[in-house]
């Protein structure tokens, strides 16, 4: 199975969850597994983000697949595989055959839901306790870290102290997606103690099972100004140093490394296109996005590249901040 497909059926796991149980109180589920949440107060503990799930009673949590092993008593990775081809690939429903249904009747995939602009609006304040943002007055200075702030529209969250959000606003200047995100002030580097430290503002918001499409970040950019070359990174970061210091390209991001697809670079055709993947990735973006008329995919940081650079696992921006002589 290619990577591609196993993801796809990651993606699948609001809809199996779906199938199996029922939604308890807050944004959470009731456990397949423990049962937590059909208790008279119904404080389920059982919760998706993204494509992984946790249940905080019974302590179990991963993604579709150790779920549907967990639930069918599947515990040989290969046979997980083989089930889940069969419960996922049928005509794009999902016939979860011999699963012991707690909920009946089917319940129809709900509309994608947009951010109201006024939620993107009401994070557009509070700068000097957003870490990035002091981060980018460290790297680019106040005038220059402020315009391109305001350009890509990075807000501040109060999930985390300190925490910023990078909205994907498309070329409709539709607000797709948000992701708040934490990051060291001095360094740049992202805080990953005690956790991930990532949150989707669709989840925040309790509409996880709502989120449209992504787009890359920075689309709105690209869309504003056609005159020039669009360059695709994968890390926010990386497109906003990118922005800062090499402002001949326009600046996207997937937002991951394996978030990048042909339906992301639609909005692009008829654009000359550079793909700038992480070290690493090279292979994989040249696979999904290779031979697309216009696109080019650079093998720049393969080859530049030391055997350091690479144990460090160096990113665009690493490289592009190093350029101008700039270390964390
Ligand atoms: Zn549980």
């Amino acid at each position: 199975m290619t990577e591609q497909a196993l993801q796809a059926i990651r993606e699948r796991l609001p809809e199996y969850v779906g199938s199996i149980t029922e939604r308890s109180k807050g944004g959470f589920w009731v456990c397949p597994l423990c049962g937590s949440g059909t208790g008279p107060n119904r404080s389920g503990a059982f919760r998706i983000q993204g494509d992984r799930w946790r249940c905080f009673s019974c302590g179990r949590g991963g993604d579709v697949l150790d779920l549907l092993g967990e639930i069918e008593q599947i515990t040989d990775f290969r046979d997980r595989l083989l089930r889940a081809e069969e419960v996922f690939r049928i005509d794009g429903r999902m016939r979860p055959t011999g699963v012991p249904m707690i909920r009946r009747e089917s319940k129809p995939k709900p509309e994608p839901s947009l951010i109201p602009e006024s939620v993107m609006r009401a994070s557009f304040k509070a700068y000097d306790q957003n870490t990035f943002a002091l981060w980018l007055v460290r790297v680019f200075g106040e005038p220059k870290a402020l315009e391109v702030a305001f350009m890509y529209g990075i807000g501040t969250s109060r999930h985390w102290p300190g925490a910023c959000v990078f909205w994907q606003i498309d070329e409709e200047w539709r607000v797709r997606r948000g992701k708040v995100m934490l990051y060291n002030s001095r360094t740049g580097r992202r805080v990953k103690e005690p956790g991930n430290m990532v949150a989707g503002v669709h989840w925040l918001l309790g509409m996880a099972d709502r989120k449209p499409e992504p787009c890359l970040f920075g689309l709105h950019l690209a869309a504003a100004d056609r005159s020039k070359p669009v360059a695709v990174v994968e890390s926010e970061k990386s497109a906003i140093i990118g922005a800062g210091f090499v402002p001949e390209f326009i600046w996207t991001a997937t937002g991951g490394s394996g978030t990048l697809n042909r339906e992301m670079l639609k909005p692009l055709q008829g654009r000359r296109v550079v793909l700038y993947p992480d070290l690493g990735a090279f292979d994989k973006w040249k696979e999904k996005a290779g031979g697309l008329p216009g696109v080019d995919v650079s093998g720049l940081l393969e080859q530049r590249a030391s055997a350091g650079d690479r144990a460090a696992g160096l990113d665009v921006a690493d490289f592009l901040l190093r350029e101008q002589g700039i270390t964390a």
